[in-house]
């Protein structure tokens, strides 16, 4: 089967989207996704460890029925930190320890809080602990600075940054990232990163993992990795190149068969 057959997503939050948008992500090939873990303003712990056991126990059998293999990752996203999140903490590793999940995401840097900042840096020991990638979001403002710090907590933790992806990335951080030998995510969509930037800097972008970041509350399109594939090859993108972007990257950073 021809890479292009085989279409990862490699961070979504697709347990937010009706059928007809799963069916079509399978119609297009989307073999793989990441399904990473977010509650909109959760503010108990058992909103979020609720949601951990739903994306195991519904959504990846939803999925499947439309071809589609899900890989959970789990985590305290900086935008829904109940007070008592430390509790949290044995849960995650719980859920990698028994592989329902096989990383830490989405979790990240918002605000940029120094709560954000401890919350960030416990995920990533465990992580590191446990070898597993972790998928980091920075936020929309003080972007820079965001993915400094995200680097420096990393760094002072030790972390392996082959297994470090800082999402979100656009054309003002991808430099940034690409620096540290971070892996740059790549969310397709408005107004951060569409794929006439990607061509326009191929050479900054290749080693990332392209992804649609797709939720009912955003702006997103289920369908942004497909349709970035067909972009780049109109435009003449060398053929492995694309591959990497849409599937092998992804399936390296995450051991995705
Ligand atoms: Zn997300």
């Amino acid at each position: 089967m021809s890479v292009m057959d085989n279409l990862v997503d490699s961070h979504t939050h697709a347990y937010m989207l009706p059928k007809k948008d799963l069916e079509l992500m399978g119609l297009a090939k989307i073999v793989d996704v990441v399904l990473c873990s977010f509650v909109p303003l959760a503010k108990h712990i058992e909103t979020l460890i609720d949601h951990f056991e739903e994306l195991y126990s519904i959504h990846c059998k939803r999925l499947e029925e439309f071809g589609i293999n899900a890989h959970i990752f789990v985590g305290i996203h900086p935008r829904c930190t109940p007070p008592e999140w430390k509790k949290l903490l044995p849960v995650i590793e719980n859920y990698i320890e028994s592989s329902k999940a096989v990383g830490i995401g989405e979790v990240g840097l918002d605000s940029m809080s120094k709560t954000e900042e401890e919350v960030l840096s416990e995920q990533l020991k465990i992580a590191r602990e446990y070898d597993v990638p972790v998928i980091v979001h920075i936020p929309m403002v003080e972007r820079i600075k965001a993915v400094e710090k995200v680097i420096s907590i990393a760094k002072s933790i030790e972390m392996d940054f082959g297994k470090l992806v800082i999402d979100h990335t656009s054309s003002d951080t991808i430099d940034y990232v690409n620096d540290s030998n971070a892996v740059p995510g790549l969310s397709v969509k408005p107004p951060l990163l569409d794929p006439a930037k990607i061509v326009e800097n191929i050479d900054k972008y290749c080693g990332g993992v392209l992804n649609s970041d797709c939720a009912t509350l955003t702006d997103t399109d289920p369908l942004a990795v497909p349709k970035t594939v067909k972009y780049l090859e109109i435009k003449g993108i060398e053929k492995s190149i694309i591959e990497k972007l849409a599937s092998l990257n992804t399936r390296k950073v995450f051991r995705i068969k």
